[in-house]
């Protein structure tokens, strides 16, 4: 068995669901494109036994299913909102989850610039999982503690990008009424590393920590060791400053298999999918500043988990919900430009083939606008 026998390149999600099931532990996941990680299976260990092959959600689809309703919602507890991505829905699951006496899996965002999901069982704790990481979560050994968890019947929420959940539940095989799973609208996601390098790069080797939102203020802020912030960048207000985030919000730096992303549509591989909800009629009362979450239901268990959390809710259709957020519909397009930066990575490297291929519209915002605002034209 080799990586690229387990499924082809282009559409291997990185979910980790061969590496959780390997025997033998003969799996390792080494960098390919953009840093992407990608398996690697040691030759000398496999034993040929497939598993990596049958579990990987790709070669074995699941079904989906479209939302019972979608519903615009924050949470209840105005800090808890506050301090949250979207409107906190993921806080507010979480709380329930663990109040039952279960526990949490979700991405953490730990100092040494580490970005991994991680076991929660304790309220204060949560917070650690709060806030969206613009980047691919390490999933490490996490199936296997999923599973062991459920096994000794402890309630499980997971919460990941959808195919993490599909990961999950392809590793498990079987449903479990203890476990629920919460997939994000993800529009895609960069690796590890081309964040690492970026953060080492702007912070001359002194980023510790980072955090990519607070409410609709999509900046990157980088605190160092001791706790101070040392760098800040908003990826609409600065535009182009921040190379990572611009490239990451205009779609380039995304794995191969995002842009063909099965998930991205409105029938989902979850209990309950939660984005931001954009294209909200204006004639609905939310707080517009600090974000609203998308709050689809997609099984009864799942409906049940949104109505028993601490969440403010309004019912929408879910037509709404499709309408407002493109990852509803489809996955990130391959753009031309994305195709032309990609054949200029390896020469170039990630930035200036960034700055290449988004040449005329710096060279638009920059000198022609400013120029036209002073002309007034
Ligand atoms: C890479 C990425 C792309 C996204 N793209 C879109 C999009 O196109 N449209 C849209 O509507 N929403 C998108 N989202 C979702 C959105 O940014 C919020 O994460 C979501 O609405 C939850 O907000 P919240 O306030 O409920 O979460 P919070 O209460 O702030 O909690 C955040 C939750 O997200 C999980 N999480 C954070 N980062 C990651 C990660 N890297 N991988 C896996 N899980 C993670 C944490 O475990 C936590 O449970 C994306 C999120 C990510 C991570």
């Amino acid at each position: 068995m080799t990586g690229s026998e387990i499924c082809s390149k282009d559409k291997c999600s990185g979910c980790m669901a061969c590496f959780n099931v390997c025997p033998k532990a003969c799996i390792s996941m080494t960098p390919g494109k953009l840093d992407h990680l990608y398996p690697e299976v040691n030759q000398d260990l496999c034993i040929n036994c497939r598993m990596c092959q049958r579990v990987c959600p790709e070669n074995n689809h699941l079904s989906l299913h479209y939302p019972l309703t979608a519903f615009a919602g924050w949470h209840s507890d105005r800090e808890q909102y506050l301090t949250s991505t979207s409107g906190g829905a993921a806080t507010a699951f979480a709380q329930t989850i663990i109040r039952r006496g279960g526990v949490v899996y979700g991405c953490a965002s730990e100092p040494g610039l580490k970005f991994r999901h991680t076991r929660i069982a304790d309220l204060e704790s949560l917070v650690r999982l709060k806030g969206s990481k613009y980047v691919q979560s390490d999933i490490g050994h996490i199936y296997s503690n999923v599973k062991q968890d459920l096994k000794s019947s402890l309630t499980v929420l997971f919460i990941g990008t959808p195919c993490q959940c599909a990961g999950l539940k392809s590793y498990l095989g079987k449903d479990y009424d203890n476990l629920y799973c919460v997939d994000l609208i993800c529009h895609g996601v960069p690796s590890q590393k081309l964040l690492k390098k970026h953060l080492n790069k702007i912070s001359s080797g002194k980023a510790d920590y980072v955090t990519f939102r607070k409410g609709n203020d999509m900046a990157l802020r980088v605190f160092d060791k001791s706790g101070e912030k040392i760098y800040y960048s908003n990826v609409w207000n600065q535009r182009y400053r921040d190379v990572y985030y611009s490239a990451f919000i205009d779609g380039y730096t995304y794995r191969d298999s995002c842009y063909s992303c099965g998930y991205a549509r409105p029938e989902r591989c979850s209990d309950v999918t939660i984005g931001d909800f954009w294209g909200l009629s204006n004639t609905v009362e939310h707080d517009s500043v600090n974000g609203c979450s998308c709050i689809l239901p997609i099984t009864e268990k799942g409906y049940k988990l949104v109505k028993e959390s601490e969440l403010t809710l309004i019912e929408r259709s879910v037509a709404e919900a499709v309408d407002g957020n493109s990852q509803l519909r489809h996955p990130s397009r391959k753009t031309r430009r994305v195709r032309v930066f990609q054949s200029l990575l390896s020469v170039f490297g990630a930035d200036c083939a960034y700055r290449l291929c988004e040449l005329d519209r710096i060279f638009t915002l920059r000198i022609i606008k400013p120029i036209r605002r002073r002309l007034k034209v």
